[in-house]
């Protein structure tokens, strides 16, 4: 019988940590998955002689829970290369520089220093759990990060360096995020700097053979039975009581619903139907429409489900015969201000076994770009990294890039974002069981949210929830 005490619906890594975290305990659990594989966001692919990471693929500092299933599940980490130069390309001027701040006018350098310790004092005022308690968050949540950006820079070189940050971290633009939602963002990844650098920041260390093994390594200790990709949840059953007694006491003691028979019924797309005591929702709030719930969620949760759409990254990487930038002293990252290619990293085997760039374009041109024809989107980015490091970076001997926002079951990426209003008017329900349904996914961590440290955050409070 498709009965089980929980039914998680999504394989990526915070459903599949849920599922684990209760496995481990006893719990019977299921993981339906839409994709024909599990991972969701984190995708592995052969490319030449390595592994290389077309979804999320750099684990950093302070991201304690990935590190600590990363340590469990047996899967190494090695360190991003960062040794050189850096380049940031503005307009036909190409300069390299070290350090955070590249070569910039006396004025903007101040600026951009002052900017990121005044955003660093405003990020820490936002409580992490709390985000819409923080002090005149209706104000600050009631303009988006391009206003702020408009009322307090004055240099175009400092704003351009912002703007460049703010695309990379969220790929989205400063127009589509509430200032409040920014700055909560902002202190959940422990700040700007920590955001957007390499060593002792989010993009600190790559995970030996691909960031999808997290995922496939779980869902193998699950077993086959236990986790079933290749058929959608389209429809979420639980009794009217359920929701009404989880509205009368929004605090739910889940451990009181175990005494209830298995009465939340999940159906996928083929028609096959299961039964459960608890469902765990690990998929982002935009992909809730693909579901049908009986009753219906709650207002403030449609206004999630319709007010977080996803940002806009295409991934693109270049094998090449040689690390030929290594070999000239550059690091491999290189940041644009124009152009279809926001930034690039150094995406060599961690043997150094392969040489290879990654390259992202987010934001604005990602929906442009989205609109290209692979071959043509080829020769944009091979353009701009010839921009960067000479003729050798046209001559590519792989080349692959993957569209997020052409993904079904992803509809976008990195992450759900917030525009303004929404994280005042319902922010709170993120976390909120609805009756016997809970949520988890990155979208709901306190910490690293957006990140998979924020998903494995996310499942293993839902877990906690149930148990
Ligand atoms: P998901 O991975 O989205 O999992 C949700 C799952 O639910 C998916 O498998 C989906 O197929 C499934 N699903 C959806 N709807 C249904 C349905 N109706 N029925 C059944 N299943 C359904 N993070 C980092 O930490 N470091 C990085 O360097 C990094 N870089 C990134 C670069 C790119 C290009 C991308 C795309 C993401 C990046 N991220 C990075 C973000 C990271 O990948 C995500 O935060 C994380 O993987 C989210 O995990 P999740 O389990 O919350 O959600």
């Amino acid at each position: 019988m498709n009965r089980f005490d929980v039914i998680v619906v999504g394989a990526g890594i915070a459903g599949l940590t849920a599922a684990r975290r209760l496995h481990q305990l006893g719990v019977s659990v299921c993981v339906l998955e839409a994709r024909d594989r599990v991972g969701g966001r984190t995708l592995s692919h052969r490319l030449g002689t390595d592994t290389i990471d077309l979804g999320g693929q750099w684990v950093g500092a302070s991201q304690d829970r990935v590190l600590a299933l990363a340590e469990e599940l047996g899967v190494r980490t090695f360190p991003q290369y960062s040794r050189g130069k850096r380049v940031l390309v503005v307009g036909d001027d190409v300069r390299s520089y070290r350090g955070f701040i590249p070569k910039v006018s006396f004025l903007a350098l101040l600026e951009s220093a002052l900017t990121v310790e005044r955003l660093g004092w405003l990020s820490r005022g936002v409580p992490l759990d709390r985000p819409w308690d923080a002090r005149h968050a209706q104000e600050l949540d009631r303009i988006t990060a391009e206003d702020w950006m408009q009322q307090n820079i004055r240099t175009v070189e400092a704003d351009g360096l912002l703007r460049l940050a703010t695309q990379m971290i969220f790929a989205a633009e400063p127009a589509e995020l509430s200032f409040l939602y920014f700055l909560y963002y902002l202190h959940s990844g422990g700040g700007l700097k920590r955001l957007a650098e390499v060593e002792n920041g989010a993009q600190e260390a790559r995970f030996v053979g691909g960031a999808a093994q997290l995922a496939a390594r779980m869902a193998d200790a699950l077993g086959a039975e236990r986790v079933r990709p290749g058929d959608p949840v389209v429809a979420i059953r639980q009794p009217v009581d359920r929701v009404h007694s989880a509205a009368l006491s929004r605090a739910v003691d889940s451990a009181n619903d175990f005494d209830k028979d298995f009465d939340i019924e999940v159906e996928c797309r083929s028609g096959a139907k299961f039964f459960g005591r608890h469902v765990i929702v690990a998929v982002p709030p935009a992909l809730h429409k693909k579901i049908q719930f009986t009753p219906d969620l709650p207002p403030a949760r449609q206004s999630l489900r319709d007010g977080m759409p996803m940002g806009s990254v295409i991934k693109c990487i270049a094998v090449y015969s040689r690390a030929f930038w290594r070999e000239r002293g550059f690091s491999g990252e290189v940041n644009f201000t124009a152009g279809p290619v926001r930034a690039v990293f150094d995406d060599c085997a961690h043997d150094h076994s392969q040489a290879a760039l990654v390259a992202f374009i987010v934001g604005a041109p990602a929906h442009e770009y989205s609109l290209c024809a692979p071959a043509e989107r080829k020769v944009a980015v091979l353009r701009q990294l010839a921009r960067a490091f000479g003729p050798e970076a046209l001559e590519p001997i792989e080349y692959v890039d993957h569209d997020w926002l052409k993904e079904e079951w992803s509809g976008g990426c990195y992450v759900g974002l917030m525009g303004p209003g929404l994280l005042t008017s319902v922010g709170a329900e993120l976390r909120k069981p609805w009756g016997g349904i809970h949520f988890a996914g990155t979208e709901t961590a306190t910490r690293w949210t957006g990140y998979f440290d924020g998903a494995v955050e996310s499942g293993e409070r839902a877990a906690a929830e149930i148990r």
